[in-house]
C-alpha cells in the first residue's frame, strides 16, 4: 500500500475532512476491533511521544491510530467500516489542540536548554496529567528558572512556528536537533527561533498558541533531569491548583496565599522550641521519680504526656535506682505506649505482657518498648505487672 496523505501535516488545524476507505480488517493487535486504512486522514497516529488522535469516522468512535515504516497509518474501530465509501472524518479537538500546546511548549523549552546549557533532550513523552522531558545534564533549579523565563518570554513574542521539509543540500547546513539520524526527508520545525528540530508531531501556528510553560517539577535521572511540564491549559490547571492549595495553607496559617513561608517556618521554629521544651521536663520527670523511688520497689505508672522517649527515660531512671521492675504507660498514637525494664528477663516478660492484653512490641534483655490498645484494662495491666 502507499503511505497514507497525511493532511494533519498539511494543515495542523483541519478538524474535520473527508477521505475514501481503502481497506479494513481485524486489527491483529486487538482482538475482536478492526483497523481502517483510508486515501488521507488528519488523524494523528501516535509517534514521536505525541499520543495519537481520537475522533470520529463517520458514527464510529476512532480509538487509537498507528502508523508503521510503511507510512500506512491504520484507525482502530470496534465495527468495520465499509470499503469504497466516502467517510467524514472529525477530530478530537480539544484533545489535539491540548497536544499541540504541549508538544510545541516543549519544543521551546528544549531549544533554550539547549542553547543556554547545551543540554539535550533525551526523552519526551506526553502524559497525563504532565509531559516529561528528559534533559542529558544535571541542571539546577536556577537555570531551570532561568529557561523557563525565556521559553515564557518566547511564547509572549508569539512568534510563527514553521515545518517544513528542506532540501538535503539546505539540511546539511542546518543547526537542527535529533534524537537519531533520520534516513529519507527531514521534517524540521521551528518554534519561534527558539528550536529548529527534526519532528514528525503536530504544532500550533504561533508561540503565543502555547499560552503558558510550567515547569511543575525536576528530579535526578540518568546523570540529568527529568522534568515534569505543562504548556497551555493544562498548565494554567496546574497554576490554578497550587494557588489553591497555597490559599488553603495560607487559611490555616493566617497568612496570604502565595506567603506561607515564612509562617511555616515560624511553625517549625516554634515546633523545635516545643520538643527541647519537652526533652528537658522529661529529663526533670525521670529524674523525680527516680529519687522518690525506692531500691527494691516495683512500680507501675500510668502517666498523661510523655512521648516514647520521655517513657523510656523515666523507666531507665527508674529502674536503675530501684534496682527492680519498672513500667511506665502513657496515652500516645493510637493505643497506650508503654516502656517496660526488668532485672530478670524484660523480653519475656513483654512478650507475656503483649499476649496477655493484645499488646506489641519488644527490645533487648534489659528494657522493651511497645503499646498496648488504648482501652486496655489499667487495673487489670498493673495487677498482672506486680503479679507476673
Ligand atoms: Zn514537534
Amino acid at each position: 500500500m502507499t503511505p497514507t496523505r497525511r493532511l494533519y501535516e498539511e494543515t495542523p488545524t483541519l478538524r474535520a475532512f473527508d477521505a475514501a476507505v481503502l481497506e479494513c480488517r481485524p486489527d491483529p493487535a486487538a482482538d475482536g476491533y478492526w483497523e481502517t486504512v483510508l486515501d488521507a486522514t488528519a488523524f494523528y497516529p501516535e509517534g514521536g511521544g505525541q499520543p495519537c488522535d481520537l475522533g470520529l469516522l463517520g458514527e464510529e468512535p476512532v480509538l487509537a491510530v498507528r502508523v508503521d515504516g510503511d507510512g500506512v497509518i491504520r484507525h482502530r474501530t470496534a465495527h468495520p467500516l465499509p470499503v469504497g465509501t466516502a467517510l467524514h472524518g472529525e477530530i478530537d479537538w480539544a484533545r489535539r489542540f491540548d497536544h499541540m500546546q504541549q508538544h510545541t511548549g516543549e519544543h521551546i523549552l528544549s531549544g533554550i536548554l539547549h542553547s543556554l546549557y547545551g543540554a539535550e533532550n533525551v526523552g519526551f513523552h506526553i502524559g497525563s496529567p504532565a509531559v516529561r522531558v528528559d534533559v542529558s545534564l544535571p541542571l539546577t533549579a536556577d537555570q531551570l528558572a532561568r529557561a523557563e523565563e525565556l521559553a515564557n518570554d518566547t511564547v509572549q513574542a508569539d512568534r510563527p512556528v514553521r515545518c517544513w521539509v528542506p532540501p538535503r543540500a539546505e539540511l546539511a547546513d542546518l543547526p537542527y536537533r535529533s534524537k537519531k539520524e533520520i534516513e529519507g526527508e527531514v521534517r524540521l520545525v521551528d518554534a519561534g527561533g527558539a528550536d529548529l528540530c527534526a519532528c514528525c508531531g503536530t504544532h500550533v501556528a504561533t508561540t503565543g498558541q502555547v499560552g503558558l510553560i510550567k515547569i511543575l517539577s525536576a528530579q535526578h535521572y540518568k546523570g540529568g533531569v527529568r522534568l515534569a511540564v505543562a504548556c497551555g491549559k493544562r498548565a494554567c490547571q496546574a497554576v490554578c491548583a497550587l494557588w489553591k492549595d497555597s490559599q488553603r495553607a495560607g487559611a490555616l496559617l493566617s497568612v496570604p496565599a502565595g506567603e506561607s513561608t515564612r509562617a511555616v517556618q515560624r511553625l517549625l521554629d516554634a515546633q523545635s522550641a516545643d520538643r527541647q521544651r519537652l526533652a528537658a521536663l522529661q529529663n526533670a520527670l525521670a529524674d523525680r521519680t527516680a529519687a522518690a523511688a525506692a531500691p527494691g520497689e516495683t512500680l507501675v505508672l500510668f502517666l498523661e504526656g510523655p512521648d516514647p522517649d520521655g517513657l523510656r527515660r523515666i523507666c531507665l531512671a527508674a529502674a536503675q535506682k530501684t534496682g527492680a521492675r519498672c513500667a511506665v504507660f502513657a496515652p500516645g498514637g493510637q493505643g497506650l505506649s508503654y516502656a517496660l525494664s526488668d532485672p530478670e528477663d524484660t523480653r519475656t516478660l513483654c512478650r507475656r505482657l503483649n499476649a496477655q492484653f493484645g499488646g506489641r512490641g519488644g527490645g533487648k534483655a534489659g528494657f522493651c518498648q511497645g503499646s498496648l490498645p488504648a482501652d486496655a484494662d489499667r487495673q487489670a495491666v498493673e495487677e498482672f505487672l506486680r503479679r507476673a
